[in-house]
């Protein structure tokens, strides 16, 4: 199974990956991404790619 990482130094809080997959990205009170869950199924990863690229900061990555 993948899993989606995040770089916290990198976010900036324009909160794209929050609107494109709610479900696993929200802000935290200081503006930064909080990682709702991690590991990504197979079924999913297409649309938790296109969150991450949705960054415009490229802090949002998924691995193997
Ligand atoms: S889109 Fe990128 S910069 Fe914006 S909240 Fe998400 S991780 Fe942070």
């Amino acid at each position: 199974m993948a899993t989606v990482k995040a770089d916290l130094s990198l976010c900036q809080g324009y909160a794209n990956c929050v609107v494109a997959a709610d479900d696993y990205f929200d802000i935290d009170d200081e503006g930064l991404v909080v990682l709702l869950k991690t590991e990504v199924p197979d079924s999913e990863r297409t649309r938790v790619e296109e969150a991450a690229r949705s960054c415009p900061v490229s802090a949002l990555w998924v691995e193997d």
